[in-house]
């Protein structure tokens, strides 16, 4: 082994332990429901993007299944050359009106649809203008694409229109935003963007990854949210979270998506998502559709929840969705309540950089709709247990 390289290896690891920067991955011995099995133990699960429970949802599972004998398990080439398949346009179909636009292009994952999105309509002579809190996913893309960028203060529209002020030099101008922001749950300001964005003349991507099924009347997201159907030029989706499977999505204009068809690199090098993945999510997509409770109850849930944190004094940050931090600014201090929260019976994951900056470690809970009341008592009762011995409250 190249020397240089072991010492290489040795160093960063070391400076990652001495910042604390250490991530306890857990196992899970079960699948991702509102309780888990860890080290053979039932925990209440608070770390999962599953909102909705559609992961073991009977009707998804079915769809999966018969999918996979019908297709195999796989689709055994790219989009473009052979890998797609009349289960791969059904749920692209789905989601477009699912999502309220004219169509939409199923990706391998929320990163790769918002990579895919930025470096195929972008490129040098070309302005990002971006929120400083948009997942790395975006941030990625942008480096990819070779255009400009510039990135303004969280939800600061004053700082967003000083942008947009220097973008006529350029061939054309893109506003990316988080429709809801990962980590701290806070939902973007879009009429202001909106209003904005038309003024001078520049095109908009949401990156509804945390919003898809869970805000909306419908559940379409934050353009629903907010009622802006077409003033939104490109809407990003995963299918990893409410939707309950794995995947993502670029929901468009029929000419946005033919030109990413064309020009994509993920969608064009990289292999077409299994057809049991299509299955499921067409299966999610019309589960959402006809069990509207889901997403009351998850909406109740996450009213419980985050009144329950707030009154015992955590600080629960800007949070307006089923994501609620408790922000405790030290990263060892987060691992270590995590560990705490996890011996007793409560899953909680540390966030710790470069999920976040240093100096806002935290612990992330997202409840589900399947939470019971009594569970998320339960855990409400150890966080603060944990959080008076640990001194985070008092
Ligand atoms: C989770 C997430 C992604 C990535 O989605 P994957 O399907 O897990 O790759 C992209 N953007 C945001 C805002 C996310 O929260």
């Amino acid at each position: 082994m190249s020397e240089r390289f072991v010492s290489f290896l040795d160093s960063s690891l070391a400076d990652l332990d001495r910042r604390g920067l250490t991530q306890t991955v857990r196992v899970l011995e079960g699948p991702a429901d509102s309780t888990v099995v860890v080290k053979g133990r039932r925990c209440v699960q608070l770390a999962s993007n599953n909102y909705l429970g559609l992961t073991t949802h009977p009707r998804v599972r079915a769809a999966a299944a018969a999918a996979l004998e019908i297709f195999g398990t796989g689709a055994g080439a790219v989009r473009p050359i052979a890998g797609t398949m009349t289960i791969h346009e059904e749920c692209e179909a789905k989601l477009a009106e699912f999502k309220g636009t004219e169509a939409a292009l199923l990706m391998q994952s929320g990163y790769t649809a918002n990579v895919g999105a930025v470096t195929g309509l972008l490129e040098p002579g070309d302005l990002i203008i971006s929120d400083e809190l948009n997942h790395a996913s975006i941030i990625d893309g942008i480096r990819l694409s070779g255009a400009d960028k510039r990135i303004y203060p969280h939800k600061d529209l004053d700082a967003l229109e000083r942008c947009l002020q220097q973008s006529k030099k350029y061939k054309k101008c893109l506003v990316v935003t988080d429709g809801v922001f990962s980590m701290d749950g806070d939902i973007a300001p879009l009429p202001g963007i909106v209003a904005l964005k038309e003024r001078y003349g520049a095109a908009l991507m949401v990156d509804d990854a945390h919003a898809s099924g869970i805000l909306g009347a419908r559940g379409g997201g934050t353009v629903e949210h907010f009622k802006l159907h077409g003033k939104v030029e490109i809407q990003i989706g995963t299918l990893s979270k409410a939707l309950g499977a794995v995947g993502g999505f670029i929901a468009a204009s029929a000419r946005t998506i033919e030109l990413l068809r064309r020009k994509s690199r993920p969608f064009l090098f990289s292999s077409a998502l299994p057809p049991s993945v299509a299955a499921s999510v067409s299966a999610a997509v019309d589960v959402i559709g006809a069990e509207p409770w889901r997403r009351h109850q998850l909406w109740e849930n996450t009213r419980f929840f985050k009144e329950g944190l707030g009154a015992l004094g955590f600080d629960t940050g800007a949070s307006e969705t089923p994501i609620t931090p408790v922000i405790l600014g030290d990263s060892k201090l987060a691992g270590h309540m995590s560990e705490c929260l996890a011996a007793e019976g409560v899953f909680a994951s540390a966030i710790i950089y470069p999920m976040v900056a240093e100096a806002k470690a935290r612990i992330r809970t997202i409840v589900m709709a399947t939470h019971s009341r009594e569970e998320l008592t339960f855990a409400l009762d150890r966080f603060e247990k944990i959080g008076r011995v640990l001194g985070v409250i008092t």
